[in-house]
Order: structure tokens, then sequence, then C-alpha cells
């Protein structure tokens, strides 16, 4: 049977790291490209997804049989503060167009990707997959959670009137190579690696916005490359799952600026611009689903320290062509 896997969002950081599995797994291991499969990684430059008719033809070329849908207006804490609407429309749009067009084409597994961003801001600790929905999410993304919670529903929808087998993932703070590196609309992670990088080359402080207090769980693009593939074959329930390191591997935003220092080996003034917003507290996310499922796999989560250098080191060799925010 032949399986054609369409990943929107393909050229992105997510993206990049599946390519990255599928391309260098052994074949036929448990994260590598099993015979018979077909994988098309798109952006936004084959189809803006925004658009009803780009996006059909986009599905009339690949004709895929599943879809990894992670294209998304996407990005950290101070983009989503300014451009609320852009991040509600934007997406929502993105997401009716993608599952509308799966379902017409008859795909027949469609994985979404939502965040723990779109949880309530209030709500008992851990976050799992029940608790989405049982509340309103922190007012500084509530145009991004508003539509990443409606893929939810509409899933369930599909699911409900057509029988559908839409599901979605919920990653937490996200890391790897290609990331975004634009300091205005990056997440915090690589925010730091480039600040910190322009610090040491012009010799001025390293400046990390807002108190560092707040606590974060960060997963690396190229394991959670291998939780997607893995759910994308063995997981067929509407239930959203929960990809994340565990509830008790939260670092603070301080921690993850000395691990910054460190692999970058700056030894600069560093500080902190507490005028500057903290956004959520913590939103730390249970991973227990997640653990029961795959401990036959032999999957394991890849250090902080190691994935970071490893991060650290492509963003110093693709300097010129990573999203730095200059002109390309
Ligand atoms: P990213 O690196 O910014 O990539 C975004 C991808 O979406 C790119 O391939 C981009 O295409 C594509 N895209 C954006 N607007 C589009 C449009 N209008 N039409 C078609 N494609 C469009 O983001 P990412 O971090 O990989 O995010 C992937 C998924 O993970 C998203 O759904 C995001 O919500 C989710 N997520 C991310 C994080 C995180 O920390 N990064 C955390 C939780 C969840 P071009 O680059 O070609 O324009
Ligand atoms: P969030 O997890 O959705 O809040 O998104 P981010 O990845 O943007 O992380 C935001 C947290 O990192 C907040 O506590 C910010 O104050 C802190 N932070 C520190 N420096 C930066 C920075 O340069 N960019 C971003 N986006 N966040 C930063």
């Amino acid at each position: 049977m032949s399986v054609r896997v369409l990943v929107t969002g393909g050229t992105g950081l997510v993206g990049q790291g599946i390519k990255y599995v599928i391309d260098t797994e052994p074949a036929n291991s448990p994260f590598g490209k099993q015979d018979g499969e077909e994988w098309f990684f798109v952006g936004s430059s084959e189809a803006d997804l925004r658009n009803a008719e780009q996006t059909k033809k986009l599905f009339e070329k690949y004709k895929p049989t599943h879809v990894i849908h992670l294209g998304a207006l996407v990005g950290g804490l101070f983009i989503n503060m300014k451009r609320k609407l852009d991040f509600l429309r934007d997406n929502m749009l993105i997401n009716d167009n993608v599952l509308h067009n799966a379902h017409e084409f008859k795909c027949k597994k469609v994985i979404s990707c939502l965040s723990t961003c779109v949880y309530p801001d209030k709500v008992e600790y851990p976050l799992d997959e029940t608790k989405i929905h049982l509340g309103l999410p922190h007012e500084s993304n509530f145009g991004y959670a508003h539509a990443k919670r409606l893929v939810d529903i509409q899933n369930r929808a599909y699911k409900d009137q057509y029988g559908d087998n839409f599901t979605s993932a919920i990653p937490t703070n996200v890391f790897g190579p290609h990331d975004n590196y634009d300091l205005e609309s990056a997440h915090v992670l690589p925010a730091l690696v480039h600040r910190c990088y322009l610090a040491k080359k012009n010799n001025t402080p390293f400046v990390v916005w807002g108190s560092g207090k707040p606590l974060r769980q960060f997963i690396y693009s190229r394991d959670l490359a291998k939780l997607f593939i893995w759910q994308l074959r063995n997981y067929d329930d509407v239930e959203p799952l929960i990809l994340s390191v565990g509830e008790d591997e939260e670092v603070s935003i301080k921690e993850v600026a000395d691990a910054v220092v460190k692999a970058l080996g700056f030894k600069g003034e560093y500080k902190f611009d507490t005028s500057k917003a903290d956004g959520q507290f913590r939103k730390p996310a249970s991973n227990k689903k997640l653990l029961g499922l795959i401990k036959d796999t032999g999957f394991k989560f890849t250090p902080f320290d190691q994935a970071l250098q490893e991060s650290v080191e492509w963003f110093l060799q693709n300097y010129e062509k990573a999203r730095t925010g200059k002109p390309q």
C-alpha cells in the first residue's frame, strides 16, 4: 500500500526535524522511512494555506494519504502579544483549509499541531490531554490559543460527522536546527542564542527579556520528530497527545540563558530587562500518557545540553541562511 505523507510547515523548525529523521534513520527502522512511503515537505512558497484555492491545488498535486499539519503563523511571546488578530485569523484559515481538503481528498489520517500555550491560564497542574478547554488561555496569546483550540474541536466534529481519523499533538517549547532566530518574533531559546551571539561578537551586554524566573519545558525538534513519526503510524484516536519531556524537567528562563552563555562561551556582562513581559509563569505538562504508549519503542530524549549544543552549532554554521530577521 502506498503511503504519501504531506508535511505542511515542512520548511520550518519541526518540519525540518522530521525531514532530518526520515532522511537519516535507517530505512524500515522504527523512526526511519518505511518501504512504500513517500514524504513531501512543503512551505508557504508552494501554497499559502490561508488561501482555499492554493490549498486545494496543493492536495491535488501531492494526493496525500496522510498529513502532518505543522503549517502555522508561529512565534514567541512578544510577537503573539503584538499581533493577536493575525495569529487568530491566519491560523483559523490555515487549519480550516487543510482539514477541509484532507477530508475532501479522503486522507486516512491527519495529525495537527497544538501547543501547551493553548491551555487555560488558571487550571490545575500538571496539564494533561483532558484540560485544553477548561478555561480562558493566558491573555498574552489568546489569538493563537483560540485558533489552535479550534483544531481539536474540528477534529472531533470531523470524526463525529464523518468518522475521519484526525487527531492532534501538543508539544511544549521546541528548539533545534532551522529555528526562527528573528529577535522580535522568535521563541525564547533561539532569541537568546542569537542575542548572546551578537553580544559576544559586538562586545556588548547580553540582555535577557523579563525576570528570568518563568519556567518552561523544552523539547528538541529531532526528538519531537520521532514522536510525530511514531504517532502517525501508531496512534488512531481523536484525543490529543502531549509530546513532551517530563513535568519534572521544567527549567527557568535564567537556566536557559546560563546554558546559552555556556554553549556560546560568552564571557561578557549579562543582565535582565525586567521592563519586558514574563508571560505565563509556568505551564507544566504531563507526558504520562505518551510514555505509556511508547514504552516499547526504544525512544530516548536527547539530554538538554547536548541538544542545545547541536542547535547552537547549526546556528553558527548556518548564520547567513538562518531566519535571523536580516533581509535574506
Ligand atoms: P516555524 O519554524 O516558524 O515554521 C512554520 C512553518 O509554517 C513554515 O514551514 C512556514 O512556511 C509555514 N507557514 C507559515 N505560514 C504559512 C502559510 N500561510 N501557508 C503555508 N505555510 C505557512 O514553526 P515551527 O516551530 O516549526 O512550528 C510548527 C508547528 O509546531 C506549528 O503548528 C506550531 O504552532 C507548533 N508548535 C511550535 C512550538 C515552538 O516552540 N516552535 C511549540 C509548540 C507548537 P515558510 O517558512 O516556507 O514560509
Ligand atoms: P512562551 O513559552 O509561549 O511564553 O514563549 P517564548 O518561547 O517566547 O518564551 C517566553 C518567556 O521567555 C517569557 O518569560 C519571556 O520573558 C522570556 N524571554 C526572555 N528573553 C526572551 C526573548 O528574547 N524572546 C522571547 N520570545 N522570550 C524571552
